[in-house]
């Protein structure tokens, strides 16, 4: 099982400091050039369609706008690495009622018809490095089922099942394994999974890969993650978050950014710092899951001197 770490433009840069590093970007327009600034190239590349955000922010698009925007985000690793391309879903976000839900999956399979129509115009989907994901939609099993169905009968090979957030830990679990049931765990990449005990039933589902955004997000919010087993805390003076217990000075710690300065981690003044956290924090989540990754090996940090 693969780990992309969801990244944005003004996001760390993880695979400066790790040797093997996918990483899942949206095509949002701030995205859209930002692979140009990695000294290092990512592992494995996976662009999604950004289409919550677009949503979120009332932003019209057009299923070949982002399609475009999709293979110019890609552009600087396309035949480098594996890239994998994911159709433009029509987000389940904020629809109530079952025919808000259903409008959404049909508009959603209406897409990725218009989206493999592109893919097979650009011809780019007969590279080997290349995949094609279709977004899969779904509320119960038999929706599920028929997502999948229509996503198979226009051609998609790969699928990806999202809109798990805001569901029970169980039920979560009872999706993937319907969706892995159907499409066959290999083929299954799971979006937006921040819950340990998930990726570990995944692993023994033999689901293909899952993204999470958690290393970013809790920096962000002030915590620091510790591994072994996986602890949270938040720094010491912040007024973000109350939960965890706090901490106001750095633990022994093995990962690149604490070799060189651990104090960096504490410090709230100034957004480089949260990228230090962002670092550290990977490092931690990614020992944590490491055991139910594809590779057994540990985790392989580039060291200060290669990286400078
Ligand atoms: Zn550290």
């Amino acid at each position: 099982m693969d780990f992309y770490v969801s990244w944005s433009h003004s996001d760390a840069l993880y695979c400066e400091y790790f040797t093997d590093c996918p990483i899942l970007i949206s095509a949002v327009p701030d995205n859209k050039n930002s692979l140009r600034k990695f000294k290092k190239l990512p592992s494995r590349l996976m662009v999604d369609s950004g289409a919550v955000y677009y949503v979120r922010k009332r932003i019209p698009y057009t299923v070949e706008e982002i399609f475009e925007r999709q293979l110019l985000t890609a552009m600087p690793v396309l035949h480098q690495c594996p890239v994998t391309f994911v159709h433009v879903d029509e987000p389940l976000l904020n629809k109530v009622t079952l025919v808000e839900k259903y409008g959404a999956i049909e508009r959603t399979l209406i897409n990725a018809y218009e989206y493999m129509n592109l893919v097979r115009a650009q011809n780019i989907g007969k590279d080997s490095n290349v995949s094609i994901l279709g977004v899969i939609q779904g509320y119960d099993f038999p929706s599920i089922q028929y997502s999948i169905f229509e996503l198979k009968r226009l051609g998609y090979h790969k699928f990806g099942i999202g809109s798990l957030l805001g569901r029970s830990m169980s039920e979560q679990i009872q999706f993937i394994s319907w969706a892995a049931e159907i499409v066959g765990a290999k083929n299954l990449h799971v979006f937006g999974v921040t819950g340990v005990p998930q990726i570990q039933a995944m692993s023994r589902m033999g689901i293909s890969s899952f993204d999470s955004s958690r290393p970013t997000k809790m920096a962000i919010y002030h915590q620091v993650f510790y591994s072994k087993p996986l602890r949270t805390y938040v720094i010491e003076g912040s007024r973000i978050d109350k939960r965890y217990q706090k901490i106001s000075a750095p633990l022994y710690c093995n990962c690149p950014v604490c070799q060189e300065n651990p104090m960096d981690l504490m410090n709230l003044t100034h957004r480089k710092y949260t990228k230090v956290r962002s670092i550290h924090n990977y490092y931690h989540f990614l020992k944590t899951v490491q055991p139910f990754l594809r590779k057994e090996d540990d985790v392989n940090a580039i060291s200060n001197v290669l990286r400078s």
